[in-house]
């Protein structure tokens, strides 16, 4: 537990430099999107562009808003970890999740190894489905970047157990000393090349998962693979109880 302890600490003063970075980053995005998207919607709207000009309408500006996008996206997830009571929860389906985390995960993939899906009928869970979908997302760049270029097999799983909705993801790949088993979901904890490996996406997703009241657990053999199983709670709603009164309960208070 002390691990735990640890974990949440640094998780904590991660959170307060997220929303420092966040703050920082914030003003000076907000002048630079406006900035770009009046420039390149004067440049289009001229009749006779020169040569040159024409490359930073067709391509140079698409990308760098593109660019713009992905740094929005990316502060405002950070003020959301930072924040920690991120949006209203809302019921949602991670099959649905899981589809998207799976499309994401193709640049990084590039026809490297092999996905096979398989998704179980499941009944919705309460949460955040975009951190659980960074979650998902999170595990399988680990699975992908852990299997070896060739032969190499990442499962994904989905299933309703009890009262509970599972997804795992297993690989083929390198699989984890205990060494590594004992420190993974610390902040910044890698083994990773500078500039390949943050550390951190066990970490948020821990983070995340603690957070929607579920579990993560790994199990691993080195120089075999790896699989991680999240387990989530199924909204309180869909949970089979003993039946209330008539008039009483359901959909109250909602
Ligand atoms: P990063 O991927 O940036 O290194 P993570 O928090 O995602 O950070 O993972 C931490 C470490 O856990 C990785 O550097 C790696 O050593 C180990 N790890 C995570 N997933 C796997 C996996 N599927 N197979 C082998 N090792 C893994
Ligand atoms: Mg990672």
């Amino acid at each position: 537990m002390q691990r735990e302890l640890v974990t949440h600490e640094k998780l904590s003063s991660l959170g307060l430099l997220a929303a420092g970075v966040a703050h920082e980053i914030n003003n000076p995005m907000a002048f630079v999107t406006s900035n770009v998207r009046s420039l390149s919607r004067d440049l289009a709207a001229q009749e006779e562009l020169p040569e040159e000009l024409r490359e930073y309408v067709d391509d140079v500006l698409p990308a760098t808003l593109d660019g713009i996008r992905r740094v929005n996206a990316i502060v405002a997830d950070l003020k959301r970890f930072a924040r920690n009571d991120p949006e209203e929860p809302v019921e949602f389906d991670l099959n649905a999740e899981v589809s998207s985390a799976l499309r994401l995960s193709q640049g990084e993939r590039r026809g490297r190894c092999q996905v096979e899906l398989e998704l179980g009928e499941l009944p919705p869970v309460m949460g955040q489905p975009r951190q659980i979908g960074q979650v998902v997302l999170n595990l399988l760049v680990n699975a992908v970047q852990a299997v070896p270029g060739q032969g190499g097999v990442v499962k994904v799983r989905t299933r309703a157990e009890e009262e509970e909705v599972v997804v795992e993801v297993r690989d083929n790949g390198v699989g984890m000393s205990k060494e590594v088993l004992g420190q993974l979901f610390q902040p910044f904890f890698t083994t990773k090349p500078v500039g390949e490996g943050t550390g951190l996406g066990l970490a948020v997703a821990y983070g995340i998962i603690t957070g929607h009241g579920g579990r993560i657990e790994v199990e691993s053999a080195l120089g075999r693979g790896t699989c991680f199983t999240v387990r989530l709670p199924v909204a309180a709603e869909e949970r089979v109880t003993t039946p209330l009164p008539p008039g009483e309960g359901r959909g109250e208070g909602l």
